[in-house]
């Protein structure tokens, strides 16, 4: 049986939150084209930004590059940065180029970074025109993936925003599942939905652009990722309407996200039940395999994600942790608060980074594990925390029951190596 949730009032929806503003440490919003040019088969993403802005994108992704690439980056010279050179008409040259060369483009995005924001080139501007003059064969769009405001997930959130105005009308009565899940996790997910009879199933992002779903008053909408705000709002802008729910980590996470579209559809029980027992307790004894090292352990995160409040859900409830601190980017309600209702008071919770005084908080805590960005990682390793690196959470298949031993098991990991150093120095 699924684990009740703590009686009302129990969660953490009520508790203060700490809020912070100060420095942050985190990638900027380009990170998502990483995992985003893999899902959409395609569409094309063309950085307008500087040779910073090229050489994340190489190193983030250079080992993954395995087929033409379809991501690049129009770089910014110091001409069009002092505003000698009309960089709107460089655009319009460049994308020409690549479009001729790549008849296979089908979507093309054009990403605003740190440069671009700073000179104000408008992008949206571009993208209408580009869309007119490239149409109908190539659709062209865009959204900020800087670092100067967003986050390294905000990038996926951004772009999904950004095809909602134009996704079509539908009255249909259909469920969309909204996030870019890696394409056998969305397949057993749909596979799921199936067994429980619903069938009228459609994903934001499509695999291709002539798969992109439709919109409207009928439409119901499940989030695979917290992270996702911005496009929940668009939708919802549009008409469609959230079914809010806990997010599918761990078996509990997953069962209770089914059962939340399963209220919605009027899933009779024995069939939902006949369509979760069997994975749930694969689900169920894959975590109990992996707990084993994480039982009684105490865990930090900083703020990165924005997984983090879902994770600590999984980790505490179903992994026998304990949550010392949990920051996040952003805390929504309308997002979380179906995660906050479950987490156990306790933890202190906070929003956004001052970075310095985060990690003081962090060294006081001395957590068994601290999960932060790459950049923190190596000086607290060097410090004697055992850390997990933010960013391997969402290039990892870690949604839905199959995937829940292998969540347990990337954290279970670093504290396995720290136990086998601790052994070897012994
Ligand atoms: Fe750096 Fe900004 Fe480019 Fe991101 S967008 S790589 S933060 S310059």
């Amino acid at each position: 049986m699924t684990r009740m949730a703590p009686p009302p009032g129990s969660g953490c929806r009520d508790i203060p939150v700490l809020r912070e503003r100060g420095q942050r440490e985190v990638f900027c919003g380009l990170t998502g084209i990483i995992w985003l040019h893999r899902k959409m088969q395609d569409a094309f993403f063309l950085v307008v930004g500087s040779r910073t802005c090229a050489h994340l994108l190489q190193s983030a992704a250079g080992v993954m590059i395995f087929a033409e690439p379809r991501f690049a980056t129009a770089i910014l010279e110091e001409t069009d940065l002092a505003g000698m050179a009309d960089a709107q008409e460089e655009l319009d040259r460049e994308v020409a180029r690549l479009l001729e060369r790549r008849p296979d483009i089908r979507q093309l995005f054009l990403v605003g970074s740190c440069p671009s924001e700073v000179i104000k080139l408008d992008l949206g501007k571009a993208a209408e025109r580009l869309s007119r003059e490239h149409a109908p064969h190539v659709r062209v769009l865009s959204y900020d993936g800087s670092g100067i405001e967003t986050t390294f997930t905000e990038g996926e959130d951004a772009c999904l925003a950004a095809m909602v105005p134009v996704l079509p009308e539908t009255q249909a009565r259909e469920l969309l599942l909204v996030g870019a899940l890696p394409d056998v996790v969305e397949d057993q997910a749909l596979s799921l939905l199936s067994a429980m009879g619903i069938e009228r199933v459609r994903c934001l992002p499509a695999r291709r652009a002539d798969e992109m779903p439709g919109v409207g008053p009928e439409t119901v909408f499940a989030l695979t990722q917290p992270f996702l705000g911005g496009t929940r709002d668009a939708l919802m802008r549009r008409g469609a309407r959230h079914i809010a729910a806990p997010f599918p980590f761990g078996e509990e996470g997953t069962t209770a996200w089914l059962a939340a579209i399963a209220a919605e559809f009027d899933v009779p029980r024995e069939q939902f039940e006949a369509a979760t027992d069997a994975p749930r307790d694969r689900a169920r004894r894959a975590v109990a395999a992996a707990t084993e090292m994480l039982n009684g352990k105490r865990i930090f995160f900083f703020p990165d994600s924005q997984l983090e409040i879902p994770l600590a859900r999984f980790l505490t409830r179903e992994c026998g942790m304990e949550a010392v601190e949990i920051g996040a980017p952003y805390i929504r309600q309308d997002v979380v608060g179906p995660d906050m209702d479950l987490l156990a008071p306790g933890p202190v919770l906070s929003e956004g980074q001052d970075v310095d005084l985060q990690l003081d908080r962090a060294r006081a805590a001395r957590a068994d594990l601290t999960v932060c960005g790459l950049g923190l990682a190596n000086p607290l390793e060097a410090e004697g925390l055992a850390t997990k690196w933010a960013i391997e959470l969402v290039f990892t298949p870690v949604h839905f029951y199959e995937q829940a031993g292998d969540l347990a098991a990337l954290f279970a990991r670093p504290l396995r190596r720290r136990a086998a150093l601790k052994l070897e120095a012994a």
